[in-house]
């Protein structure tokens, strides 16, 4: 199994760049957000559980994602390529995850199988000007900003006529506990992965196509990528 996994805070463009990063290689997207999302939508017990957490800004229980991931990862559904967007999370989610990637096959790699970790970053002021004016497609799940990528018609996606909202932790209040959750949890992770020689800096204040194309030469160039370009 190779996995890349995408670390930063919210709005430094973890979903946007690891979309665009499955569509230019084999690695399959991974987005516990959206997993988490669906299932409140579908209202499963495992929504119904998650959502609360979610309202408020706050992490879901360790115990709940690495469920929910390794199940994907068991499904074989990447074909053995995985791009982890928002996971994990925490040391405790780092270490279940390489237990589980060691367990995962005959002669496990464990930590071996993570490839890369980028780490995406941008000033907070960009980051929050990113969340509160981001919008997403009810249809598609397609992005728009209402200032840097607004849509032709207002709230209306251009690529399916879907009706575009805003995410219930978008907004201000949320986005503050957010981002103090991410400093407090998460960031540790970026020392961890540091020390096992995986980190790439990514600058995410800049245009989303140079974002791009530094990771997929990053991915080229350590031969894990399976790049199509
Ligand atoms: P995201 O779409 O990545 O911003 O995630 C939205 C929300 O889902 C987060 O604020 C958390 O409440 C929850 N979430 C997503 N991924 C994780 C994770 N790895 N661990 C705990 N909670 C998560």
């Amino acid at each position: 199994m190779n996995v890349i996994i995408f670390l930063g805070p919210p709005g430094s463009g973890k979903g946007t760049m690891s979309e665009k990063v499955a569509g230019a290689t084999d690695y399959a997207h991974l987005s516990t957000g959206d997993m988490l999302r669906q299932a409140v939508a579908d209202k499963t017990p495992l929504g119904e559980k998650a959502e609360e957490y979610m309202k408020k800004g706050e992490l879901v229980p360790d115990e709940l994602m690495i469920d929910l991931v390794e199940e994907r990862l068991k499904s074989g559904s990447g074909g053995g390529s995985y791009m982890l967007d928002g996971f994990p999370r925490t040391m405790n989610q780092a270490e279940l995850l390489e237990k589980a990637l060691g367990a995962g096959e005959a002669g496990g790699k464990g930590k071996e199988a993570i490839r890369n970790v980028f780490f995406l970053d941008a000033p907070r002021e960009v980051l929050i000007e990113r969340l509160t004016g981001r919008r997403i497609c009810r249809k598609c799940g397609t992005n728009y900003h209402i200032k840097n990528f607004p849509p032709g018609v207002d709230g209306v996606c251009d690529k399916c006529g879907g009706e575009l909202y805003q995410r219930p932790d978008d907004t201000k209040d949320t986005i503050g506990r957010r981002l103090e959750v991410y400093t407090r949890q998460t960031e540790a992770l970026k020392a961890h992965y540091e020390s096992m020689g995986l980190l790439v800096y990514i600058d995410a204040d800049r245009d989303v196509k140079d974002i791009v194309a530094d990771i997929v030469n990053v991915l080229k160039r350590d031969g894990g990528g399976d790049s199509r370009q």
